[in-house]
C-alpha cells in the first residue's frame, strides 16, 4: 500500500537542512525533529564522524541541492564518546574500523583532558564544535558560510527530556 507522504516527496527533492548525526538507536533525527519524507538530508556515523564520505554528501546537499542549514547534532552518553575516552585511558585501541571512530574523536577528549571529571559530557560538546569548524573551513563550504547562504550550527541532544540545545560556536 503506497505511503501518502512518501508519494507527495516523490518528484524533486527540495530538503532545507542537512543534519550529521550520531547511529545510536535512541538518537533517530527524523523522529526528533518531526520530519518526515523529503524534509531533510540525514547522515549518521558512529559519535557522528565526519570522514570523505560524509564530507562529499554535505558537500553534494548544499551545492547540488542548495541546502542552507548543516547542523551537527551530538548527544549524551554518547558510546563512541566513551569508547574513546576508555581507549585513551587504558591505551587499549579496539580492533579494526572502530578505531578510525576512535582516532577522529580522540583530539576531543584530548583538549577536554583525561583528568577533568566531566570529560565525557564535555568531551560530547567539545567535538561536536570540532566538526562544525571543520565543516566551515571546507574549502567547498566556506564560501557559502561566509556570504551567508550557508549556516553550520552544532547542537546537543538530551536523552532523557528529547530535547535539542543549540551549542554556541566558543566552550
Ligand atoms: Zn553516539
Amino acid at each position: 500500500m503506497p505511503r501518502p507522504a512518501a508519494a507527495s516527496a516523490s518528484g524533486d527533492q527540495q530538503p532545507y537542512a542537512v543534519l550529521l548525526g550520531c547511529i545510536d538507536s535512541r538518537v533517530p533525527l527524523e523522529a526528533i525533529f518531526d520530519q518526515t519524507f523529503g524534509s531533510i538530508c540525514v547522515i549518521r556515523t558512529g559519535g557522528h564522524v565526519l570522514d570523505r564520505a560524509v564530507l562529499g554528501s554535505i558537500e553534494y546537499v548544499v551545492d547540488v541541492l542548495g541546502v542552507p542549514l548543516v547542523m551537527v547534532l551530538g548527544h549524551e552518553r554518547c558510546g563512541a564518546v566513551a569508547a574513546t575516552v576508555d581507549t585513551l585511558r587504558t591505551g587499549r585501541r579496539p580492533p579494526g574500523a572502530l578505531a578510525h571512530l576512535i582516532d577522529r574523536i580522540a583530539p576531543a577528549v584530548t583538549e577536554v583532558g583525561l583528568d577533568d571529571p566531566q570529560v565525557q559530557p564535555l568531551a560530547v560538546r567539545r567535538h561536536v564544535r570540532r566538526t562544525v569548524t571543520t565543516l566551515r573551513a571546507d574549502p567547498l563550504l566556506a564560501p557559502a558560510v561566509a556570504s551567508g547562504r550557508i549556516a553550520v550550527t552544532g547542537a546537543l541532544y538530551t536523552l532523557t527530556t528529547g530535547e535539542v540545545s543549540l551549542l554556541p560556536a566558543t566552550p
